[in-house]
């Protein structure tokens, strides 16, 4: 049986700020299927210490760091088998405000010092010496937090193979060269070829430069981070790392995420009796205080900051509620987007409507209840949501970029019987509100519709297959290292 430590700043639900944690819950989840020991490592956040003493759990282990005590807690992910094993250490951890930042949205001063010493323990682990009688064959190195996991183990005798996944390039974990050096890590990393980056240390390339394997959440996204355009100046080091570089599309929680059962449901249905999705449009309608008329309702879930286009939906929305069509909002970002939706929401109060904040049910009745699902993201590793729609016969309207462009099939590419949703190449406002008017187009014809939505929710999303690509490499890092 393999051993696979999972080191990740976030894991659903104990703590989400985005797709990771989706991702570090579902992925080891699918893997101890495939008979893999997978053993999850997470900061000891408030919210998870709460969890695993509620389970009963105690520490395992103590050891110290540096002036850190540290111990590590042994509990489950709830609702799985998982083993997960959480790194307490209150001065750097039982923090309020997310796991990056305090309650006003600033990054926590000491994040360096946090993730520094989270990747100590991850690699005292790996290594079999954090007084633990476990010890993993590989370890998953998650985004920049894990990121020195890699460089810890590089000159250790018999270490396990290391993966680093890439799940967003565009945060990299920089600081000065003064915390460079408070964290006393040797000189020698402080060069471009190493931890150096334009006169800062960037974590992340810890995980590009020292890992046996790189790994990132799209085929399209691993191609696109080789460019200048989306390589965020890492583009060099990961042509250079090209041939240990891969994309495996990220699956969905098809268990969470399933129309026929879904618990946020008040009706539930499937692709062959898709008559309960009207009726969940018009409760989700009722909900948000909107007309009841069958639509066209949009719908948008997300982080409302650059990435994701929110200036390009905010240009498009006065001509569409001009048009007749609906708007369901859900999601929270930088304050200059809270106003303008605001500002929107006020004008057109009975076809609009705006949620700021965290709300996973409502984010899954807005998935079942709308028409159309907008993500008109500038890059997208892999994304998410576009999937859950896909599956709730929800139609997507998407930038052609990474993981949107390797999930969603246009008619004009793809013809209708292979079509799925609608995608718009040009970076602009402009193409966004064509590809709109091209999906309203066949909203119009009741049959061409129905096509599109079974098509989506026919595919196969789920994590069984992807689950199957990350075994292999595994694997293949594992005899390489025989
Ligand atoms: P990213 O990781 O870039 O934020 P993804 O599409 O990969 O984007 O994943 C985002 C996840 O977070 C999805 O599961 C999405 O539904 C969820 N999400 C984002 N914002 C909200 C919100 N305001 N309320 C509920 N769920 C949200």
């Amino acid at each position: 049986m393999t051993r696979v430590l999972f080191a990740t700043s976030e894991v659903y639900p104990l703590v989400k700020t985005g797709g990771l944690a989706d991702v570090s819950a579902s992925l080891p989840e699918a893997l101890c299927r495939l008979n893999y020991d997978v053993h999850i490592l997470l900061p000891g956040y408030p919210a998870a210490i709460k969890t695993a003493r509620e389970a009963g759990c105690r520490r395992k282990c103590r050891f110290r760091i540096g002036q850190y005590e540290v111990s590590l807690w042994r509990t489950q992910l709830p609702g799985t088998a998982v083993t997960l094993w959480l790194v307490d250490c209150p001065p750097l951890f039982e923090r309020p405000g997310n796991p990056y930042q305090n309650e006003k949205g600033q990054d926590w001063w000491d994040n360096a010092h946090r993730f520094e010493l989270f990747a100590r323990v991850g690699a005292m682990m790996a290594m079999g010496e954090a007084g633990l009688n476990w010890r993993p064959d590989v370890v998953h190195c998650n985004d920049w937090q894990a990121g020195l996991i890699p460089v810890f183990l590089e000159h250790c005798p018999n270490r396990p193979g290391t993966v680093f996944t890439i799940h967003n390039l565009a945060y990299q974990g920089l600081f000065s060269h003064e915390t460079f050096r408070a964290l006393g890590l040797p000189d020698s990393l402080w060069h471009w070829e190493q931890l150096e980056f334009h006169g800062q240390l960037s974590f992340i390339k810890g995980g590009l430069v020292f890992s046996d394997r790189i790994t990132t959440v799209s085929p399209g996204y691993a191609r696109e981070i080789q460019t200048p355009e989306f390589g965020n100046g890492l583009d060099g080091v990961l042509r250079y790392r090209q041939s240990r570089l891969t994309g495996i599309l990220n699956g969905i929680d098809a268990e969470v995420w399933d129309p026929e059962t879904d618990p946020q449901l008040t009706f539930h249905y499937g692709p062959d009796h898709l008559e309960n999705k009207a009726r969940c449009q018009a409760h989700l309608q009722r909900e948000l205080g909107l007309e009841v008329n069958g639509g066209p309702l949009l719908g948008f879930i997300g982080r409302l900051v650059e990435q994701k286009g929110v200036d390009w939906l905010i240009a498009v929305m006065p001509e569409l509620l001009k048009r007749g069509c609906q708007f369901a909002l859900l999601g929270s970002g930088e304050a200059g987007y809270h106003e303008e939706l605001i500002k929107l929401a006020r004008q057109w109060p009975d076809q609009m409507s705006l949620t700021l904040g965290y709300d996973e049910g409502l984010s899954h009745r807005i998935t079942a209840g709308c028409d159309l699902f907008l993500m008109p993201s500038r890059f997208e590793p892999c994304g998410l949501n576009q999937m859950y729609s896909l599956r709730y016969g929800t139609v997507p309207v998407v930038h052609a970029v990474g993981g949107l462009s390797d999930t969603v099939q246009d008619p004009e590419e793809a013809g209708l019987i292979r079509a799925n949703g609608f995608c718009f190449s040009e970076a602009s406002a402009q193409a966004l509100l064509g590809a709109v008017t091209r999906a309203l187009g066949y909203f119009r014809s009741r049959k061409q519709w129905r096509r599109l939505q079974e098509n989506g929710m026919a595919a196969d999303y789920s994590w069984k297959q992807r689950a199957h690509d990350y075994s292999d490499l595994y694997q293949s890092i594992l005899k390489e290292r025989e």
